[in-house]
């Protein structure tokens, strides 16, 4: 059996920011893509093998999160002001990554960038995953993130300083397959001894990272906080931004002018914010409650200037995992950025798809993409919470997890974090 029509559907269209409704979709299990789609009945031309009811169901393309770690354990950052990590062991890691692939394709989350894994562990999730010896989203891998030395994220990260140890660091890093490159350019929120404002790379050393990984043809992500970090990044030519706190008219021009798209992890910030009380150290969470307005209304900013917004979480970070937090991210947008929920749709799938350079094959529901997609009983244009209930999942257009039951909605925090006692 090789076409499924999967037919009586509202499927999602960006270009009518609607679900459509009465539409089918024609998968090739084989090629994995989509071979025809639109209103009503499917054309004489196409052989189909099966057909599935979808009784009316919402679909619209899998969630796509362009900011994630999956070697991070969301629950195992500090217990009682104590640092409480795991034992940083290669084997650790790789378990919990596995863990975190499981969790993200049964909630939907279809194709993740992944912006740092320590040991460069995300460079063999993906290939376990291509082959089919692990469930999970597709991944985009950047191996470890470099930082300067003593940087952000430096523990597990990829130490350089200078242009040259960068060039001979994003050379090496390629050579061993990553897909992007993540620097670490200013400081931030969970390192002690550092603020979000803190400028770390220099714009040479960015803009040599930027050259050598654009030579072939790869991506940069910039973690960027303070108002400095952002415009060194984005006029060194990165081609994301990732959290951006302090966006003003000076910055949304560089954007502009470059291209730049924003990842704004905002769950990242609300989670530690409303929970982290009792387990995240005050030194950390001093900085969210300081910066917390600001980046809202920074994203807030560039959505409404028509800067590309891209939906990333920074799963892995306290209380923000890879279950229905990424859903929970897109509610943001529209509660506290000011997006329509077909903007906030978008920002998952198509925007994601662009900000990736992977557009050519993901982001919609469309005649020679992949048939990544998600079905949902309810209408997320409606209420866009809906997408943290329990909702199908289909990768290469095959169902990969079924909606057993339900989740209250609102609830995008795992049980498993429960058990931490936040
Ligand atoms: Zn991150």
């Amino acid at each position: 059996m090789t076409k499924i029509n999967y037919t009586n559907a509202a499927i999602y269209n960006h270009d009518a920011q609607d679900f459509e409704a009465n539409h089918y979709v024609v998968v090739d299990t084989e090629t994995g893509k989509i071979v025809e789609t639109g209103e009503g009945t499917v054309s004489s031309a196409v052989q189909v093998d099966e057909t599935v009811d979808m009784k009316g169901k919402y679909i619209m393309p899998g969630i796509m999160n362009a900011h994630t770690h999956i070697t991070s354990i969301p629950t195992y950052w500090w217990r009682d002001g104590e640092e409480d990590r795991h034992s940083d062991s290669r084997e650790f890691n790789t378990m919990y990554a596995i863990q975190n692939m499981k969790d993200a394709i049964n909630n939907g989350i279809t194709y993740i960038r992944n912006v740092g894994a320590a040991y460069d562990i995300d460079i063999e999730i993906k290939k376990m995953q291509e082959k089919g010896m692990i469930k999970g989203p597709k991944v985009m891998t950047s191996g470890r993130a470099f930082t300067m030395t003593g940087g952000h994220g430096s523990g597990s990260g990829h130490e350089v300083d200078g242009v040259d140890e960068m060039i001979k660091g994003v050379r090496t890093a390629m050579k061993k397959g990553v897909d992007n490159i993540k620097l670490m350019v200013t400081g931030g929120v969970l390192k002690n001894g550092e603020t979000p404002d803190d400028i770390q790379f220099n714009e040479d050393e960015v803009r040599a990272a930027v050259v050598e990984a654009h030579h072939k043809g790869k991506t940069v992500a910039a973690h960027v906080q303070g108002a400095e970090g952002v415009k060194e990044a984005a006029r060194a030519g990165v081609d994301t931004v990732e959290h951006a706190f302090n966006i003003d008219d000076e910055t949304i021009k560089i954007f502009k002018e470059h291209g730049t798209a924003v990842v704004p992890t905002m769950n990242a910030m609300y989670a530690i914010y409303e929970y982290g009380e009792k387990t995240v150290p005050e030194w950390a969470r001093r900085k969210v409650i300081v910066n917390i307005e600001k980046h809202f209304a920074s994203i807030t900013k560039a959505a409404a200037a028509g800067i590309p917004i891209a939906m990333g979480t920074d799963a892995g970070t306290p209380y923000n995992g890879f279950q229905s937090e990424s859903a929970y991210e897109i509610q943001l947008y529209v509660d506290k950025a000011g997006m329509t929920p077909a903007q906030a749709i978008d920002t998952a799938t198509i925007n994601c798809a662009r900000a990736m350079h992977v557009d050519k094959e993901y982001g919609e529901i469309a005649v020679g993409k992949y048939a990544d997609f998600i079905a949902m009983a309810e209408n997320p244009i409606e209420d866009i919470s809906v997408i943290q209930h329990e909702k199908d999942v289909y990768q290469n257009g095959v169902n990969v997890h079924r909606a057993v039951a339900q989740v209250e909605a609102g609830q995008q925090v795992s049980s498993e974090m429960e058990a931490v006692g936040r």
